[in-house]
């Protein structure tokens, strides 16, 4: 055995490991978190955010993701070592989920992974340990103070550092943002490794039909030609029935989502921290595979269920009666403190930008004529938070109303060409709909925790629960 052990044995008991399983994984991990530079530090420090941040102590659920996220870790770290053939996919990859997901049903040895999330989420949320990554990316190609995204940095960081092997295949979401596809192209210059790009056409106007004929048809052909080169990857056709497969996986997942975010949204005192819901909900975008997604789908049910105790015993993580608050669009990945932080200042963060809107089940029959490829492009395009801001307006002004709200967070991401710049737009967009109510504009960054820190967050945070309080009370 190697020193501090005992150590590393805590944390897999705090992530749900049994006992034997402990035994069998532990050498494994080790070897893993030796090659991510984790300490017997790290690994304390780790086990004491999970507990701090992600109710780890008093919800199975929580511990089972937490697991499922170390496992995805360890996986990825080690996937040069255990598998010939590795795909990844890369953020902000949130349309070709499934496909990239079905890829291990047409080769099932295959490595299919997401690592820029996975090393955002374990060695951001869970180690506070993402600066070196940060650090090597910004010594070689993506300069520090020109708003390089720390999502492009730690993926360049990643694979520098060696913590992420070599792909035989990236997969580049040429689909949202610009930074993101041309970072992915350093990765086949430099690294001679192969990449896929899947673009959509981004020239919309605020008046376009949202999945016009023209967007459907080449983003559609886009998640084709992605198929068809992870085929050519992994040396087997993924096949429309294995992408509907995929699809129905995240699908089980979806429903006892649902079941949390509907007690969230309308139970009082608030069930469950949107931090561990959000850490949670991270799993569907790093678990894509069929299998394990069935893993995320169990993990799902537990902590749904969960919930329900706690809505039916009336436990709660804010005081009965806080005022609720929804947020636009994401909290920072890599700095659980800052979602902490509303539910210190006494409000209860009870619903996402989205809320109240599933335009994309509202032309159900017209969608089951299309294949999987269509598919995928048609959800993504109904997505308002990943097409247009006057979309993006109306939608939360329609979560606002349904889920009777006292405020809105929105939270623009320091260094994204898009989350960075469409909020104040948003705001003014919503004012004129619902009037002078309270919204905060709290600019943070998803990926990169070094430009704020959570106590500056904190006192803003601090200062709009007041602004809440005063508006709920003059209006009571
Ligand atoms: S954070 Fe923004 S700029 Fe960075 S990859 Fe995501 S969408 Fe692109």
């Amino acid at each position: 055995m190697f020193e501090g052990v005992e150590a590393y044995r805590e944390l897999l008991t705090t992530c749900d490991f049994s006992p034997e399983e402990i035994d069998n994984e532990l050498p494994r991990l080790k070897k893993a978190f030796d090659k991510a530079g984790l300490t017997v530090e790290d690994v304390k420090r780790c086990r004491e955010r999970m507990i701090t941040y992600f109710e780890a102590d008093t919800l199975r659920g929580a511990r089972m993701a937490l697991g499922l996220h170390i496992r995805a870790f360890v996986d990825m770290v080690m996937a040069g070592e255990e598998h010939d053939v590795r795909i990844y996919g890369h953020l902000p990859l949130m349309a070709g989920h499934c496909v990239l997901g079905a890829a291990e049903l047409a080769r099932p040895d295959a490595y299919i992974g997401l690592p820029d999330l996975i090393c955002h989420m374990v060695l951001g949320a869970f180690f506070n340990k993402l600066d070196p990554l940060l650090e090597a990316s910004e010594a070689w190609c993506l300069p520090a103070g020109l708003a390089h995204c720390g999502c492009s940095q730690a993926k360049i960081g990643g694979r520098l550092t060696d913590v992420v092997p070599p792909a035989t295949l990236h997969v580049s979401a040429g689909n949202y943002c610009d930074e993101a596809p041309k970072v992915d192209e350093v990765l086949a210059y430099h690294f001679k490794e192969p990449v896929v790009w899947c673009n959509r056409c981004q020239d919309e106007s605020f008046d376009d039909p949202p999945m016009d004929d023209r967007h459907l048809k080449y983003f559609s052909a886009n998640i084709r030609r992605t198929k068809d080169a992870i085929s050519e990857a992994v040396g087997a056709e993924v096949t429309n029935q294995m992408i509907m497969q995929t699809m129905m996986a995240t699908e089980e997942v979806g429903k006892e989502f649902k079941r949390i975010q509907d007690y969230r949204a309308e139970s009082d005192p608030s069930p469950i921290s949107v931090v561990t819901t959000d850490m949670a909900a991270a799993l569907v975008g790093i678990d894509m595979t069929p299998r394990g997604l069935s893993k995320v789908a169990e993990m799902m049910k537990v902590l749904a269920d969960e919930v329900q105790d706690r809505v039916e015993r009336g436990v709660g993580v804010v005081p009965k009666g806080a005022p609720r608050v929804m947020y636009a669009y994401v909290l920072p990945f890599a700095s659980p403190a800052v979602g902490k932080a509303f539910e210190e200042a006494g409000l209860n963060v009870c619903v996402r930008e989205g809320y109240g809107s599933m335009p994309i089940w509202s032309r159900r029959e017209e969608i089951a004529k299309l294949d999987p490829c269509d598919i995928v492009a048609g959800i993504f395009l109904h997505n308002p938070t990943l097409v247009k801001p006057r979309w993006r307006a109306d939608v939360v002004v329609l979560g606002y109303n349904k889920a009777k709200l006292d405020g809105i967070v929105m939270l623009p991401h320091y260094s994204c060409r898009v989350f960075g710049t469409d909020f104040p737009m948003m705001r003014d967009m919503v004012r004129k709909e619902l009037g002078d109510i309270p919204i905060t504009v709290l600019e943070t960054d998803v990926f990169d925790p070094r430009y704020y820190t959570a106590e500056q967050a904190r006192t803003r945070i601090e200062s709009f629960s007041e602004m809440v309080r005063a508006a709920k009370a003059s209006a009571a």
